[in-house]
């Protein structure tokens, strides 16, 4: 060592591990990075590259500790001989703040990630799973669910309808044919796409809402307040036009959570249905989003003008439940169904487009 690097040096006390008690050694810092530990006879006990210690932090005059990797310390109170060392070593830590200071940018890059990686799965990986679920349902699926919540529902909320039984049937045979003009009607040859029932609403009030698998329900207020019949089907071939586009599947694969769309995309349908079942009634509290209640308006507008009648009949609705009721008003239809002004408005105009122009429909 020359004597410009003079405090490249250490006096202190050599534990061995596994032996008792220490002796007199000096630390030394070889040129080329090696850290050498020599006992007071000069006898070389320890050498290692300084890369491979431990070094504990400068706390006011407390020894410092440095460990070797074969668990002998080196222990001296010499605390300036040991930052000169570190110094020399480019480090301006010791060795553990070093490695510490090393990680920490990498362990907030994780943390980001992570949270990212959180954000993301809920902006993305779910409404793309509920997409995959929506897209895997087998129509039993969609039968089970249907049923289910059907069942609930008839259990909790609905009475048998006090609607005379002709006055039922018109309005199923008006249904019907309105069904037959929809743009899927017919295909995939299971049986009826749209059915219809009526039930009491009792503290529902005026309702109608579909189920995955073409069950629609109108509620004995709804017909006795809608004025024209016109009004009634605008209605139905809106909830038509929920079912058409899933909205009631997507609704419920959004609330059954992650676990529940896995297993059901992996194939474990008897659990999932369970778990999606259990949120089956969910279906009358859980509002459509504006775009699905924009779709649901624009395929009523379409339908009921290619059947001929009043295309803004869904709008003329709306408008009476905004004249009745008011549009933030507590009237479960408007919460689940949730309308605006612009809505309204914007049904209406595209009836006034389809009405100025021949139907291209076949
Ligand atoms: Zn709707």
């Amino acid at each position: 060592m020359s004597a410009s690097d003079g405090g490249s040096r250490a006096a202190g006390r050599w534990h061995r591990p596994g032996h008792a008690g220490s002796s007199a050694a000096e630390l030394v810092a070889e040129p080329g990075g090696h850290v050498v530990v020599r006992d007071d006879r000069a006898a070389e006990v320890a050498s290692v590259p300084f890369s491979a210690l431990m070094i504990s932090d400068r706390v006011g005059s407390i020894p410092r500790r440095v460990e070797f990797p074969d668990g002998s310390v080196f222990e001296t109170r010499d605390n300036d001989a040991v930052d000169a060392i570190c110094h020399a070593q480019g480090r301006t830590g010791t060795s553990f703040v070093y490695g510490l200071e090393r990680f920490r940018p990498r362990l907030i890059v994780f943390a980001l990630l992570a949270v990212a990686l959180c954000a993301g799965l809920y902006r993305y990986a779910v409404p793309a799973l509920v997409e995959v679920a929506v897209w895997a349902t087998p129509p039993a699926v969609s039968r089970a669910i249907s049923v289910g919540a059907m069942t609930t529902l008839d259990q909790v909320a609905f009475s048998p309808s006090e609607l005379p039984q002709d006055r039922q049937n018109g309005l199923r045979t008006d249904f019907d044919r309105l069904a037959a003009l929809a743009p899927r009607a017919g295909q995939a040859g299971d049986g009826p796409r749209y059915n219809l029932n009526f039930r009491k609403g009792g503290a529902i009030g005026p309702n109608a809402f579909a189920l995955p698998d073409g069950t629609i329900v109108v509620t004995d207020e709804l017909v006795t307040l809608a004025p024209d019949d016109d009004m009634i089907m605008g209605v139905l071939a809106h909830e038509m036009g929920h079912v058409d586009h899933d909205h009631s599947l997507r609704q419920l694969y959004r609330v059954a959570g992650i676990t529940a769309l896995v297993m059901l995309i992996g194939g474990d349908i008897g659990a999932a249905t369970e778990d999606i079942l259990m949120q089956g009634s969910a279906l009358l509290v859980l509002s459509h989003s504006r775009d699905a209640e924009r779709e649901a308006d624009r395929f009523s507008v379409e339908l009921m003008h290619r059947a001929g009648r009043d295309p803004a009949a869904i709008a003329r609705f709306f408008d009476l439940l905004r004249d009745r009721f008011g549009l933030d008003s507590e009237l479960n239809f408007l919460s689940t169904h949730p309308a605006t002004s612009q809505r309204i408005e914007d049904a209406r105009r595209l009836a006034r487009e389809l009405a100025g122009q021949p139907d291209s429909s076949p």
